[in-house]
């Protein structure tokens, strides 16, 4: 078994709030949320950050904001914002890419 947690949780090995699967990607509600809407969106396949994104992996990268999209429209959330943290100095905790979708507050700017 892949020790990677949202590897375990696209492989359904471990249990998740999801909100949306197919074969590229699935979205699932983060465990400590920051807001009143707030989901991840991974790939299946393992990329550890943004910072392995190259071309052969693109096309998934793509797909994810295409799902973006759709779940906050569905969602009925026109205001959002999406945070991918690379690195620790920027809080990444899961080295897994995700997408953070947040919705449904005021949000301040710049993020802390
Ligand atoms: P980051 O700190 O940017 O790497 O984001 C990782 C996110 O994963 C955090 O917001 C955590 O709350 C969330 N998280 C950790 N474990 C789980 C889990 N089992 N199910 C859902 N979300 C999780
Ligand atoms: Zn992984």
């Amino acid at each position: 078994m892949c020790d990677c947690l949202f590897c375990q949780i696209a492989e359904g090995e471990i249990p998740a709030g999801k909100l949306f699967e197919d074969e590229l990607c699935c979205a699932f509600y983060d465990i400590d949320p920051q807001a009143p809407t707030h989901f991840l969106v991974i790939p299946k396949a393992h990329i550890g950050s943004v910072s392995q994104v190259d071309g052969k992996k693109e096309a998934v990268v793509g797909h994810i904001f295409t799902v973006i999209a759709r779940l906050t429209r569905e969602l009925g959330l026109e205001s959002y914002r999406v945070v991918s943290n690379i690195g620790e100095q920027a809080g990444q905790s899961v080295l897994h890419l995700h997408f953070h979708v947040l919705g449904g507050r005021d949000m301040t700017w710049p993020p802390g």
